[in-house]
């Protein structure tokens, strides 16, 4: 037998010894909900003593059975052969954590591939470095994540990567002036959309840019990547809606504690493969710890998500009638009939638990009512148990140059809340106290 028809099993003494990569997915007939398929998909009791739960595999390096077996699995790693390692080679290319976890993460969204990173910014910077060269121009929506925006415009442009966006409700016709300078300037890698968009919670339009891509570039399509981290997986899947890779802090809604800083990619193997290669090339992989913690994150993301949206709502019932608020940039209060309505009702399944609130007032009110809050934790990041709220334009945003923030409508009153798990009624009575101090 050629060496290349070996399979993993002849190449492991017989014995496939490895976790099964693909668990049924179905019972009777019946396809599994995500829910049910995180307490048990992708892990193999048998492989580690009867263990319910995976181990930590804790090694920097995987022995193998045979020398062919070796340079099999790394023909995978280097490339050679598409879709990663057969086997478990190197802690910088995979490892049973990382992989049960990225088996996981793909079945929200039916992907056929995923990935994971030591952060959001690390997938975010990993999925950059695989798909550009110098003298590409990258199309993006606009307001982006600060830290991204400072790596498109910042870090990538001193290697000779030009930028151009359209801001995030941007219509059909809008965005399609914006692609077809991109395509006069040179290649156009990809077109790199964060929807909703943080901190303004815009909407991007994922089936216009879609459609807009497959008219204006016939041949070689830049490749649609989305940053999904504020509503997905749960409440929007865009890879339904034509994105090729989805990408997301997974330290917010995932984690979904506070306690960890991770990042994901999913998509089609096409996709995915050459952002492997750059993670194997570079070690952007999650360590097994906080692989192991997302495991345990992903079994209750739905009842999280479920009862941190529920909470949301009544919150933002609530604010909404307050004096001294100005504005709630709720997904759940979009205006029927204006456009970011049309975006929610085709792409979204749900309002999410992160929105903007703008008070009255500008900075002094806005560090007032944020000083005062006594149950809400005044910390940038969303998507935890523990509610918390945050000054976009003094914090996360501060980078940004006064111009952009003002056109994007980062305002100095702009207070960001991400509502977690705890009682709705004791964050109302939070909130009501906090404003009463401004
Ligand atoms: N994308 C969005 C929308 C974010 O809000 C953040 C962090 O706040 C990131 C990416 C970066 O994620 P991380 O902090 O995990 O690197």
């Amino acid at each position: 037998m050629a060496e290349d028809d070996k399979t993993e099993a002849d190449l492991t003494g017989g014995g496939l010894r490895r976790r099964p990569r693909h668990q049924p997915l179905e019972v009777g007939g019946r396809r599994l909900s995500p829910a049910t398929l995180m307490m048990g998909h992708g892990f193999d009791p048998a492989l580690s003593e009867g263990s319910l739960k995976p181990p930590v595999f804790l090694t920097s390096t995987y022995v193998f059975d045979s020398a062919a077996a070796g340079k099999r699995f790394f023909e995978g790693v280097t490339g050679k052969r598409p879709g990663g390692a057969e086997g478990l080679v190197y802690s910088r290319f995979n490892g049973p954590n990382q992989e049960i976890l990225e088996d996981r993460l793909g079945i929200w969204e039916e992907a056929e591939d995923a990935l994971t990173f030591t952060s959001g910014m690390a997938a975010i910077a990993t999925v950059l470095l695989a798909l550009v060269q110098p003298g590409d121009t990258i199309v993006h929506s606009a307001p982006l994540y600060a830290a991204t925006e400072t790596l498109i415009g910042k870090i990538l442009g001193r290697f000779g990567i030009k930028w151009l966006d359209f801001p995030a409700g941007a219509t059909r016709e809008e965005i399609d002036a914006v692609m077809a300078e991109a395509n006069a300037s040179g290649r156009v890698p990809l077109i790199y959309l964060e929807s909703p968009a943080n901190p303004t919670n815009a909407l991007v339009d994922i089936d216009a840019v879609t459609a807009s891509r497959d008219a204006l570039f016939p041949g070689e399509k830049p490749l649609i990547v989305i940053d999904n981290t504020f509503l997905g997986p749960l409440w929007q899947q865009p890879l339904k809606h034509g994105a090729d890779i989805v990408i997301y802090s997974l330290t917010k809604y995932a984690g979904g504690h506070s306690d960890l800083v991770a990042g994901g990619a999913v998509g089609s193997k096409a996709a995915i493969n050459p952002i492997r290669m750059m993670r194997n090339t570079i070690g952007t992989i999650l360590d097994p710890h906080p692989a192991w913690m997302l495991l345990r994150s992903l079994e209750t993301l739905e009842l999280r998500m479920s009862r941190a949206g529920e909470n949301a709502a009544k919150v933002c019932a609530w604010l909404r009638d307050q004096p001294k608020v100005e504005h709630v940039g709720y997904l759940g209060f979009l205006e029927e009939g204006s456009r970011q309505a049309d975006i929610y009702n085709r792409h979204c399944s749900g309002a999410g638990s992160t929105f903007s609130l703008y008070l009255k007032g500008g900075e002094a009110e806005a560090f007032r009512f944020l000083d005062a809050l006594k149950i809400a934790k005044l910390a940038v990041s969303l998507g935890g148990t523990e509610t918390l709220a945050s000054h976009p334009a003094g914090m996360t945003h501060l980078s940004v140059p006064q111009a952009r923030k003002d056109a994007l409508g980062i305002g100095d009153n702009l207070v960001r809340i991400s509502i977690g798990v705890e009682n709705a009624d004791d964050l109302i009575a939070d909130f009501e106290q906090a404003l009463a101090a401004i």
